[in-house]
């Protein structure tokens, strides 16, 4: 994979690195990643892999916690917004916070799907669905090799008043 300068990337621009705006993309390199994730993690997270339903991690987790991007380790969902969706992959009804995840719109033939990635560093995480299944009226389906679940007790008290403010004041 290419190294590539997203330092101008503009985080509210759905779509690909348009290569002006404000906020910066953390990249690795690919020999780094081979060597620090397992081979299911990099393809999901780096080739746009999917891994089996109800064969991976988090599918049927109900702990409380905060779900990192397990390539950056930015925090993207919470246990709070997780239910079971019987489809066979942890689901979410909205990320920590919109500006944790990017939206990419894809179409093929008649069908379109939005695919996810990490807004931090490109990592792709899952697809997102609009099928009513939710309040929200979003199904974040995600891999669980894309993820690394911190269970709320290994939380450090500073990050949980973090995410506190940010529930309440969305900016
Ligand atoms: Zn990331």
């Amino acid at each position: 994979m290419q190294l590539c300068d997203h330092r101008f990337w503009r985080a509210e621009q759905a779509g690909v690195c348009s290569g002006f705006g404000g906020m910066a993309k953390v990249h690795y390199t690919e020999e780094e990643l081979r060597s620090r994730l397992t081979k299911e993690q990099y393809r999901v997270t780096q080739e746009a892999g999917t891994e089996p339903a109800f064969a991976n991690e988090y599918h049927e987790n109900t702990e409380d916690g905060v779900y990192h991007c397990i390539v950056c380790d930015e925090a993207l969902f919470s246990s709070e917004n997780q239910f079971n969706s019987g489809t066979g992959w942890p689901s979410f009804d909205a990320p920590i916070s919109n500006d944790k995840i990017e939206n990419r719109t894809q179409r093929k033939w008649f069908i379109t799907t939005v695919e996810n990635v990490c807004a931090n560093c490109d990592a792709h995480l899952g697809h997102v669905f609009s099928d009513g299944r939710t309040t929200t009226n979003a199904r974040y389906c995600m891999n669980s090799a894309s993820l690394n679940f911190v269970p709320k007790a290994e939380i450090p008290a500073g990050a949980n008043d973090r995410a506190d403010e940010m529930e309440t004041s969305p900016n």
